[in-house]
């Protein structure tokens, strides 16, 4: 393990995540990869056995997979129109185990809990990290413990629980929970698979790999990703960084950190130039997947951003709201944090800033019906009859037959 930040350099078993010299987040380091995609067949493969040849792991236990990743990349000929590129398509993270792209990180958090030797795992989530650790710690029969802010309404305590966790609501400030949380852990030999653990961000890169493979190679101009602890957003960037260094693509996408404007920390601190990020007093957006108010990794996500001539935007609640419908007009229905990427490139747009012959990837990061409470703020169009009606209704609403639209 290396530091992002000082480079100090550590065994690969060290469980704490952070530098002991500088307190940022810890890595895997990149080493000499060899360019090996494993082929076989993806109805029986998992992403562990693909990719081996960019982790650190002794054993690929397959046993552990829940089958996650390998995630449609959902082009929008109508929505690349709109915005005058070439090319733009969804990644639908919506479809892995647990509806979120946790699952990526659970799976590669829990190949080396495992090969560590714990035989009990732990989170701390308001929502889908807990839903997929949960699932993962089931089916491996593990002791699973999931922390979880006592605030926290059933609608998303219920789908935690269904999976029989040692579920605790813990009282107090929730954002000292994550630290706290890796410190009992310690003491207690539990293996918290945190947000931006080093091992979590392994998962993550498969997310770049799959990309570069559904793109034949050809990299994104942009890569837009929802981002809250940071985690993935640095793992996204470390697949495309570990595959051109592999020499299987030539060039990083210009990464967007795309936040909501409510609780934005990293987005404040690229826009004033600053090299730290500073806690966001009260969040207040409804993107409650992605407002951590001081996310571990937002440093690493600023250093990040400079390297690469990275963007960092920051939508409202309206934007999101807006763009999950219309996003919802692709067929694609993501939670109102997986509608931030869309809702940003839209405002990148109207910044003039996109060519003609951009790509885009908009990652699409968990499911709609995660938060339905959400869907309260739309303006649904539904209609009402009675059944000797019902011909008659159905009539005033057809639109004369015209060619198909592709959407
Ligand atoms: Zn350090």
């Amino acid at each position: 393990l290396v530091c992002t930040n000082c480079k100090k350099q550590y065994p690969i078993d060290r469980v704490y995540p952070r530098c002991d010299a500088c307190s940022e987040p810890l890595e895997v380091g990149a080493e000499n990869f060899q360019p090996n995609i494993n082929q076989g067949n993806p109805l029986t493969q998992t992403i562990l056995d693909r990719y081996s040849a960019f982790f650190p792991f002794k054993k690929t236990n397959n046993s552990l997979s829940l089958h996650e990743g390998f995630t449609p990349l959902v082009d929008s000929p109508t929505l690349a129109q709109d915005l005058g590129v070439a090319r733009i398509s969804f990644k639908n993270e919506t479809q892995n185990p647990t509806w979120s792209f946790k699952d990526r990180g659970t799976v590669t958090g829990l190949n080396l809990a495992l090969e560590l030797g714990y035989t009990r795992i732990g989170t701390v989530s308001t929502g889908n990290m807990a839903v997929s650790v949960a699932a993962y710690g089931a089916k491996a029969g593990l002791d699973t413990i999931i922390l979880v802010s006592a605030s926290l309404p059933p609608e998303k305590i219920n789908p935690i629980a269904i999976y029989n966790p040692t579920l605790i609501k813990v009282e107090g400030d929730y954002g000292k929970l994550y630290f706290d949380s890796l410190e009992i852990g310690k003491e207690n030999n539990i293996y918290f698979i945190n947000s931006d653990v080093p091992f979590r961000v392994e998962g993550s890169k498969t997310i770049a790999f799959e990309i570069c493979e559904q793109l034949q190679f050809e990299v994104p101009d942009y890569v837009v990703v929802p981002t809250s602890s940071g985690g993935n957003f640095r793992g996204i960037l470390k697949g495309f960084e570990e595959f051109k260094l592999a020499g299987l693509i030539n060039k990083i996408p210009t990464m967007v950190c795309a936040q909501a404007a409510g609780c934005s920390p990293i987005y404040n601190a690229f826009i004033n130039n600053q090299n730290s990020i500073t806690r966001v007093d009260k969040p207040n957006t409804l993107c409650h997947a992605i407002d951590n108010p001081y996310p571990p990794s937002g440093n690493q996500v600023l250093r990040k951003l400079k390297e690469y001539n990275g963007i960092a935007v920051a939508v409202s609640d309206e934007e999101v709201i807006t763009a999950q419908k219309k996003m919802a007009s692709f067929g694609i229905f993501g939670q109102p944090d997986s509608a931030v990427p869309l809702a940003a490139i839209e405002k990148i747009h109207r910044e003039k800033k996109l060519k003609k012959s951009d790509t885009i990837a908009l990652i699409v990061t968990g499911s709609g019906l995660k938060y339905p409470s959400a869907l309260e703020k739309h303006r649904m169009n539904i209609l009402q009859c009675g059944i000797n009606n019902l011909n008659e209704a159905i009539k005033s609403t057809l639109r004369k037959p015209t060619s198909l639209k592709a959407n």
